[in-house]
């Protein structure tokens, strides 16, 4: 009865890193003559409706039958993790039931007899005997007496987070309360935007630099955090729904965009599986910045009118108001020229090209000039003035 034999859903965008991770452990276990550990696949690419956060989301799933040996260390074989949680609960991650007396929440480590804090132990079960013991992770290698008991160890623990990654909430509270490895889009980017607007918007990339938390990582951690301070912002932010419309309407336009980056498939893929697992906590926080740019970029284009000035050509005018976009300085053997870009108040756009310098870009309405022409440039409508001057 030492073997593994387990049906798990694996969500289709971590097939990839789950199926390394049970190619290392096969590895791992003919290196200590045991049956390779075998993964068939029983089901492709079926959607199911998950609840999270009191959300329901269509999730794409793997289904996989494992089955076979669990290693075996002298004897003792590795039944489960203990994630030992600071202000929280202890997380049993196991893929069989323990027995009752480790649900106790101790960091207690039956070999070297002390009760220190601990962030992991293993419990471990005898193949012979049926002992079980709780053993911390530093004292594993003494207990078991391998010396590869790491790269072991590793590789059975990547095993046991996937078979965790069952979303079914029974068997994750009769584990006690779980870690979520996968984290609700909607709720995460909520907690991003309500961030953002406290502290502002750090990247992954700026923070790292920087060396401090990115705005991905806070709100990751104010998600998953026990802290009773952290519930607190969670309850008033997961019923805010002014938050909760704008996270919904985020991960509607990233659904429907045809993505011409590699950055961009990454958002468009995250929108449609609407979850995210920790390590995408920066690419899921940079959609609301990004979002943001695209929208304010949008409702400035929205605004102008793509039109000639209504005046007549060759005509000079004054007391005329344009706002001076921008100047494009020119050089050439006679010397500087300009290139004035304006906009009127609708947005009609107007150009100047002159040897003088109006000035710095702004409004200005007091303009005199003379209309030399009507063309247009990459769609846009444009009018041409010249001897342009201030009153
Ligand atoms: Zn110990």
């Amino acid at each position: 009865m030492y073997t593994i034999d387990r049906i798990t859903e694996v969500p289709s965008d971590l097939d990839v890193a789950f199926n390394k991770t049970i190619n290392k452990f096969k590895k791992v276990a003919t290196k200590l003559d045991l049956e390779p550990i075998k993964c068939d696949l029983l089901e492709k690419n079926y959607k199911k409706q998950i609840e999270f956060d009191g959300t329901k989301f269509l999730v794409t799933f793997n289904k996989y039958h494992i089955h076979g040996a669990v290693p075996v260390l002298n004897g003792w074989s590795v039944r489960a993790r203990i994630d030992a949680g600071v202000h929280s609960e202890n997380i049993i991650r196991s893929v069989v039931d323990v027995p009752e007396r480790f649900r106790d929440n101790s960091t207690f480590c039956e070999h070297c007899n002390t009760n220190r804090k601990r962030k992991k132990l293993f419990l471990l079960e005898h193949v012979e005997t049926g002992e079980w013991v709780r053993v911390g992770s530093s004292c594993l290698k003494q207990f078991v007496d391998i010396d590869e008991v790491d790269s072991i160890i590793n590789n059975f623990e990547n095993l046991i987070r996937f078979l965790d990654v069952d979303l079914n909430p029974e068997v994750n509270e009769s584990y006690g309360k779980s870690f979520p490895e996968i984290i609700n889009l909607k709720s995460f980017l909520a907690m991003v935007i309500h961030l953002t607007k406290q502290y502002g918007y750090m990247s992954g990339t700026k923070a790292r630099e920087l060396d401090c938390p990115s705005t991905g990582d806070d709100a990751l951690y104010v998600l998953t955090n026990e802290h009773d301070s952290n519930k607190k912002i969670r309850e008033e932010v997961l019923s805010n729904t002014g938050l909760i419309d704008q996270a919904t309407a985020i991960i509607e336009y990233f659904k429907t965009i045809e993505p011409t980056s590699d950055y961009e498939r990454v958002l468009s893929i995250l929108a449609k599986d609407e979850f995210l697992i920790p390590r995408e906590s920066n690419y899921a926080a940079s959609m609301y910045i990004t979002y943001q740019r695209i929208h304010e970029q949008q409702n400035a284009s929205e605004q102008k009118v793509n039109e000639y000035l209504d005046l007549e050509l060759k005509k000079r005018y004054s007391n005329m108001t344009l706002n001076l976009i921008k100047i494009i300085t020119c050089e050439s053997i006679y010397g500087y020229s300009y290139l004035h870009i304006f906009e009127d108040a609708e947005g009609r756009c107007v150009r100047w090209f002159g040897s003088k310098r109006l000035g710095e870009p702004g409004v200005y309405n007091n303009l005199s000039f003379t209309v030399k022409g009507f063309d247009e440039y990459k769609g846009v409508k444009q009018t041409t003035i010249t001897r342009v001057s201030q009153k």
